[in-house]
């Protein structure tokens, strides 16, 4: 049994129930995690919010990513109303117009948008969390196999990962000497909002039934499990790494 009593994690990325941070969020604070959640924008406000009274002791912050200013925001009232950090999780992506542009059709402003939310933010609040993590702490992301392998329709966002995941690496090198780790997880295929944004996503969720050697797909409480493992000390050795909670699809060749 994990036990992170008295630990402050900070989980980015709640848009609803279907959220691999609602998992993640919901292990933390099972394992005893004292929970901040954030959310985007008002629209999403009253979702996390009552998503949020069902975790004993968590408060929920609204901060938009691609804002500096909110980012300082959010990480002032951290200070104030915690004093420090634990865990990050960042649980974040977004690019626009997925269902139009090939990667070879991405416009400029498309690619920007893409990798300024789905990457810089990741250092933005890597950097916004460093001081408040003074006694070490661990911080993770969400990552997807299309940064390694074309996947059909995740067109920039396989650019955008396959950044994130080199993000991950150096940061982790960053950050090594305070005792900060830095890792992500990368997923299977789940169906989320953020999965919306993908054309014939039910394609992938098939081939992984036929072929990934567990023969189904992954539930988000499962990836929940792992980010509770990686945030955890019994992954105090463990940073740098992208580690696979895809029931095993990325070892298959044909
Ligand atoms: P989701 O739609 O529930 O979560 C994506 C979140 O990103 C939303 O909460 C959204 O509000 C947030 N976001 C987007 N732009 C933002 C901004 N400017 N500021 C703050 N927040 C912003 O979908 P999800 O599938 O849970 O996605 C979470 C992460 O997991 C993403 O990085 C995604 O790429 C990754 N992932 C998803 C899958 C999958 O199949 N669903 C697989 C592997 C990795």
């Amino acid at each position: 049994m994990i036990d992170l009593k008295g630990k402050v994690a900070v989980v980015f990325g709640l848009a609803n129930k279907r959220s691999i941070a609602w998992a993640i969020a919901q292990k933390l604070s099972e394992a005893g995690a004292t929970l901040a959640i954030c959310y985007q924008s008002e629209r999403l406000q009253r979702e996390a919010e009552e998503l949020a009274a069902d975790l004993p002791g968590t408060k929920t912050f609204r901060c938009d990513v691609s804002i500096d200013a909110d980012i300082d925001a959010v990480f002032e009232q951290f200070k104030n109303v915690y004093g420090k950090l634990d865990i990050l999780v960042h649980s974040i992506g977004f690019a626009p117009n997925m269902k139009i542009n090939n990667v070879l059709r991405t416009p400029r402003e498309d690619f920007r948008m893409a990798h300024d939310i789905s990457v810089y933010s990741l250092i933005a609040l890597a950097r916004a969390a460093e001081p408040l993590m003074a006694e070490g702490g661990s911080i993770l992301t969400l990552t997807y196999y299309g940064a390694e392998k074309v996947f059909p329709n995740y067109n920039i966002m396989g650019v955008a990962k396959a950044g994130l995941e080199a993000a991950v690496r150096y940061l982790a090198s960053d950050l090594g000497t305070k005792k900060i780790r830095v890792n992500a997880i990368s997923a299977g295929p789940i169906k989320t909002l953020a999965a919306r944004g993908i054309s014939d996503f039910t394609t992938i969720l098939t081939a992984v039934e036929q072929r990934a050697p567990l023969h189904r797909n992954v539930d988000a409480l499962e990836v929940g499990n792992t980010a509770l493992f990686l945030s955890s000390d019994l992954a105090s050795g463990i940073t740098g790494e992208i580690t696979f909670v895809d029931c095993g699809f990325n070892i298959t060749g044909l």
